[in-house]
């Protein structure tokens, strides 16, 4: 006879109450009906299907993606005294086969499995593992609207007609209405019972700076680092050099700070994450794998040193920040240079259409001016009542003005290069540059030459980022990333609508603010 959900809470996870929906998620699970739970980062997924597992006869079947992390979730358990073990193409048969014998013998409860091992030796693996459940982790990664699809997942939809009668559980930390929709459909989930945690982090500070050289980043982020001594932190790059250059910067300045990447061995980065977790390392300069999995929950501050490819990854990196519940802190750098790039690997990659979609979501974000967790929850459908007063919208309310003859300005030399040009370009000519590629195409005749000198090159690209923002502007992305009039932008430049600017924020007072604090 199994115990009771709370007596396997305190006996193997040693914790003296659930949180907040786990308890009925388990017992939805247990009387057998399928749920799906969406839960941030952190929030106590696990434990979700780890205890009805060891509530239900038979095995618990866990499919989860990622072999690398496959290893370190069942040495957790078993060091829980839970019998767990897993099973993937990284194991030779030998071993496999042990596992199974194993299974079959009923000394395993929970076996974890890579989806594209289980589908490809289903029949034996069920005839060795009796399943009591299947719980499917990273859930999104069925579906296409989601912005982690693995191809791999897709067979996983079959398993539901195969075992009629156990429950199915799917967990995910992020997915949008469609996600979630799709992960239902697709995984033929029956009348499934739907779990919704806050997403709701009011611990985090969110804040975003615009438009900032690399150079300038690292002498900020070293300030930043001086600022918060001991304090452990983590940095997101987009590129494996990139957090190599960032980490060698930063230990040239004295900071006890390491990379992890996935060009790296598994040893080397299994010892980076050790040592941060030891609080050996104070601050990881990372690509997006860092940290998925790993338990570290005095983690003070994230920075993403360019811009993440889209909002679901951003609120899971900032995520890791700030589980203990006390203030962390989280700062978004976004500059043109990082959106055009992933314009580009969006356009060029295999769901471009998603991709690009998911890169203009996060992109407003960070150009907007209203409360940023408003624009982060409202993403994951929950809405937030009052302004968060923890973001530096909120912090720093924005001022508008009347922008019309400045918009003006670039609208008219848009047009004058036949709206073939990019925004580098466009801010050149504006700005009454005399480079060799000016003087080539003869713009340096233009009217509009040096119309804008009195507005430096990167308060333009802010400007023209509004304008996109705005609809005034719209960039071809299929002609070079060309910047073209829009509709209602043809009506500013011919006079017959106003256009109103949000002022931009002045970095440097910024910066003082932060010495304050
Ligand atoms: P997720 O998979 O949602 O990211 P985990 O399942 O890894 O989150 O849980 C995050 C942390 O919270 C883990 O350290 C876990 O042991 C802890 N935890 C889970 N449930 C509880 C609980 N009821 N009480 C206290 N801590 C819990
Ligand atoms: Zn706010």
């Amino acid at each position: 006879m199994a115990l009771p959900a709370h007596e396997i809470l305190k006996k193997y996870f040693g914790y003296d109450h659930f949180r907040h929906q786990q308890e009925e998620i388990i017992q939805k699970i247990v009387s057998g009906k399928d749920v799906l739970v969406l839960m941030p980062t952190g929030g106590g997924k696990s434990v979700c299907y780890q205890v009805p597992a060891l509530m239900l006869d038979g095995i618990c079947i866990v499919i989860s993606p990622l072999i690398s992390l496959m290893k370190d979730q069942v040495d957790a358990l078993k060091s829980n005294g839970i019998a767990a073990a897993y099973l993937n193409s990284s194991q030779n048969y030998k071993e496999q086969q042990e596992i199974l014998d194993s299974c079959y013998r009923k000394e395993i409860a929970l076996l974890y499995v890579s989806p594209e091992k289980l589908i490809s030796d289903l029949t034996t693996i069920v005839q060795m593992a009796k399943p009591s459940m299947f719980a499917i982790d990273e859930a999104h990664c069925i579906s296409a609207w989601g912005h982690d699809f693995r191809p791999e997942y897709i067979q996983l939809g079959l398993l539901r007609e195969k075992f009629s009668h156990i429950p199915f559980v799917a967990l995910t930390a992020t997915a949008d209405k469609v996600t979630r929709k799709d992960i239902i459909k697709q995984l033929n989930l029956k009348n499934p019972e739907v779990f919704v945690s806050s997403f709701d982090r009011q611990n985090l500070s969110l804040e975003v700076r615009i438009g900032i050289k690399p150079k300038q980043k690292l002498i900020e982020i070293i300030s930043f680092i001086r600022k918060h001594r001991n304090q452990s932190g983590i940095i997101y790059c987009l590129s494996r050099n990139k957090c190599e250059d960032v980490t060698s910067a930063l230990i040239e300045a004295g900071v006890n700070a390491g990379f992890y990447h996935a060009g790296m061995s598994s040893a080397a980065r299994a010892k980076v994450q050790e040592d941060f977790i030891n609080d050996e390392l104070q601050v990881v300069c990372a690509t997006i794998a860092f940290g998925m999995g790993i338990d570290k929950s005095n983690v003070r501050w994230v920075i993403h040193f360019n811009l993440p490819k889209n909002m679901e990854g951003y609120y899971q990196e900032i995520g890791r920040a700030g589980r203990d519940g006390l203030p962390s802190e989280t700062i978004l750098y976004y500059n043109y240079a990082d959106l055009t790039m992933l314009n580009k690997f969006a356009a060029e990659s295999g769901q471009a259409e998603i991709n690009l979609e998911k890169l203009k979501r996060i992109q407003h974000y960070a150009e907007a001016d209203i409360c940023r967790r408003k624009i982060l929850l409202n993403y994951f459908s929950e809405n937030l009542e009052d302004n968060c007063g923890n973001c530096d919208v909120c912090k720093n309310p924005r001022r508008h003005f009347d922008g019309t003859i400045l918009v003006q300005k670039a609208l008219s030399a848009i047009a004058r290069m036949e709206e073939k040009e990019g925004a580098m370009m466009v801010i050149d000519v504006l700005r009454g540059s005399m480079k060799a590629e000016i003087m080539q195409a003869g713009y340096n005749k233009l009217k509009t030459h040096g119309v804008g000198s009195e507005i430096s090159a990167f308060d333009w690209q802010r400007y023209l980022m509004q304008m996109l923002n705005l609809g005034i502007l719209e960039m071809a992305y299929d002609e070079n990333f060309a910047l073209k009039i829009t509709d209602r932008g043809k009506e500013i430049l011919f006079g017959k609508r106003k256009a109103e600017l949000t002022a931009l924020q002045p970095i440097v007072r910024k910066e003082k603010k932060q010495e304050l604090r």
